[in-house]
């Protein structure tokens, strides 16, 4: 797998303090699986943050703030970030191993729904704020023009596609923020698979994407 686009390192930060509403640390975790590179830099946040909260000055604490702290660090890890220990893709799927036990079948087993020309979707469904979700896109087809309210994450997980910002193939990430407006090609010789995270919803800008918004639902 020969991996060219990869995350922020502001969204890595936030993954390692655990800041990520669930879905994009479950795609978080997704990517590490398969990149050593993120992997090597998620161990240098891991640190970043470490010394961040060491050089924090003492503060009066609230009344139950202690007892709050504690309590939460009794609480059992969150389930996506266990899995993301797992470091191996899925031999069985060719998925990363935290979204391949979370799907629990291989895409093509999955109920896909149609939701506009050429576009398919599957939505994990997942608690918490933003959306989840797998697309898979026909051959040659482009997504709406959009741009973000917030920040979204894409892994691509078969296939590939192009927009302003280059071409993305199987295990790039594109990680994409308020100030981003593009439009994803697919390119024609196979269809793509995307696995996208956002934590607000998408905006669409032309004319077409403002058509297709309560069409599509994104
Ligand atoms: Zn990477």
């Amino acid at each position: 797998m020969n991996i060219r686009h990869h995350f922020d390192d502001a969204t890595l930060l936030a993954y390692s303090s655990g800041s990520l509403p669930r879905g994009m640390s479950l795609l978080v975790g997704s990517h590490l699986c398969w990149c050593e590179e993120c992997r090597g830099r998620a161990r240098q946040a891991d640190c970043v943050g470490g010394e961040l909260l060491e050089e924090i000055e003492p503060a009066e604490l609230e009344v139950g703030t202690l007892e709050t702290l504690m309590a939460r660090l009794d609480d059992a890890e969150p389930e996506v970030s266990k899995q993301v220990a797992v470091a191996d893709a899925n031999p069985d799927s060719g998925l990363p191993a935290p979204l391949a036990s979370i799907l629990g079948k291989p895409l093509d087993a999955l109920e896909w729904r149609r939701i506009g020309y050429g576009v398919q979707q599957y939505d994990l469904k997942l608690e918490g704020p933003g959306a989840t979700r797998l697309l898979r896109i026909a051959p040659g087809v482009s997504v709406p023009h959009h741009s973000h309210k917030g920040n979204e994450l894409t892994l691509i997980l078969r296939g590939s596609y192009s927009d302003e910002l280059g071409r993305f193939c199987v295990g790039d990430v594109a990680d994409v923020d308020t100030e981003v407006n593009h439009q994803p090609i697919v390119d024609t010789d196979q269809e793509c698979i995307c696995f996208i995270a956002t934590d607000a919803p998408l905006r669409f800008t032309g004319l077409m994407g403002r058509l297709a918004q309560p069409f599509i639902g994104l």
